[in-house]
């Protein structure tokens, strides 16, 4: 009980349901994370209430005295946890903060080059259903056939080609390190910009467990709520001042109107916990994590997209189970274990099917998951897909009961904190 299940009890009985089912399952989508309850409890509160556009200290709105000194917190956080000079904590999302960057240094028709979406790459890094491919003159790079990395001698290739004014850097089922001063060496042959969307990684960056992208990178953005375990929400950092000025207009009032004051109090608090030591020793159990179930799956006979990872994330290829990704993440869904379908490099199975899936470690590693929890959950899922793949239409009732009462223990042994 309480207001909202009072004022509406068809909504809070499906708020109820979900906050089960996180609470009963194991999450292993790799962008997603259990924020701390402070984080949680802020998203709540009156900032929620507050117009503020503008940006502290130059608003169009009167009583912003409160919350620019929350916004000018989590600035300055931001700034202390990357090493730069200038953040934007205001894009509501990260799609809107690859867009405002594209608004501040690009016009329609441009040329820009990001990692195709075949290869891993984001929606906003010129796939051709997005606004970034249908306005801009998107060139795709791609990874290897043989080791599935990134092939910098084609992103040198094509920059060359195209001359790119914009390269872009980063992607959403790319589990490797990318090589950040090689991309600024091509960038700078060619006279390009380059940007670097570390979304997915942030965290690890903030805790020390992946490279930065500075100094290399011109402008970096991010979301907030992947690794780094904060609100959902967009951030854009860089060391140039004049970059800085028109990306803050591009954001406001190029591309948003109101900031969501609620959720940069949430990002203050977030980047807060970030500058902790603590969350140093997380970054690091994240990528152990990731690479004891990479191991597992992989001992069990489901190749690992690139071999292995160095990050939070992997995408594993089910052919030799005669899988597709679809039909293993409904499976592994009916017995608690919640991931994606994602495809593989260049995969024959069309998006909706795929023939991989895509499997991360920040979620259970906040729940406090260690290698030896992820070696079992690795273990369950290697069960549960011999099981659909012997009879995809009925698999073994006593497997899937035994997965299931196993999720079930894990997840009372790690209780959500809320
Ligand atoms: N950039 C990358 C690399 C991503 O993986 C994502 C999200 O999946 C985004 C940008 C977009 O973030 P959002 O979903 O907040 O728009």
């Amino acid at each position: 009980s309480g207001p909202l299940t009072e004022a509406d009890p068809d909504v809070a009985c499906h708020v109820l349901r979900e906050h089960e089912r996180q609470r009963h399952s194991i999450e292993l989508i790799a962008s997603e994370n259990f924020v701390s309850r402070a984080v949680l409890e802020i998203q709540g509160s009156v900032l929620t209430n507050k117009y503020a556009e503008g940006y502290p200290g130059r608003r169009y709105y009167g009583g912003c005295t409160h919350v620019d000194a929350i916004e000018i917190l989590a600035i300055e956080r931001a700034k202390a946890l990357f090493g730069c000079t200038y953040a934007n904590v205001q894009p509501h999302s990260g799609s809107q903060a690859n867009q405002a960057v594209y608004l501040a240094l690009l016009k329609p028709g441009d040329t820009i080059l990001g990692l195709g979406l075949a290869a891993g790459g984001h929606l906003t890094h010129g796939a051709p259903m997005n606004i970034s491919g249908k306005w801009f003159h998107a060139i795709a790079y791609g990874v290897r056939p043989d080791d599935h990395r990134v092939d910098m001698k084609e992103v040198e290739r094509l920059a060359r080609e195209h001359h790119p004014k914009l390269i872009i850097a980063g992607g959403s089922a790319y589990s490797r390190i990318l090589d950040f001063a090689e991309f600024r060496r091509i960038a700078d042959a060619v006279g390009a910009l380059l940007m670097i969307d570390m979304a997915h990684f942030a965290g690890l960056v903030a805790g020390g467990a992946h490279p930065s992208p500075f100094p290399h990178a011109h402008v970096v953005t991010s979301t907030t709520h992947k690794t780094l375990r904060g609100p959902r929400g967009g951030l854009i950092l860089s060391n140039d001042p004049e970059l800085g000025k028109v990306i803050n207009s591009a954001i406001f009032p190029g591309l948003q109107g109101g900031p969501l004051m609620h959720v940069i109090g949430a990002k203050a608090v977030a980047f807060g916990e970030a500058l902790q030591p603590s969350f140093r020793s997380y970054a690091a159990r994240v990528v152990e994590n990731a690479q004891a179930l990479a191991e597992t799956l992989a001992a069990d006979g489901l190749p690992i997209v690139t071999g292995g990872t160095d990050t939070h994330l992997l995408v594993a290829d089910l052919r030799p189970f005669k899988l597709t990704g679809n039909v293993a993440e409904k499976a592994l869904e009916r017995v608690g274990i919640t991931l994606n379908k994602n495809a593989i490099p260049n995969d024959p199975e069309k998006p909706m099917v795929t023939s991989g899936i895509r499997v991360g470690s920040p979620s259970g590693t906040s729940r406090g998951f260690s290698t030896a929890e992820f070696r079992a959950i690795g273990s369950m899922i290697m069960c549960m897909l011999q099981a659909v793949s012997e009879n995809p239409a009925h698999p073994n009732e006593l497997v899937v009961q035994a997965v299931t009462d196993q999720v079930g223990g894990l997840c009372q042994r790690f209780p959500l904190p809320y």
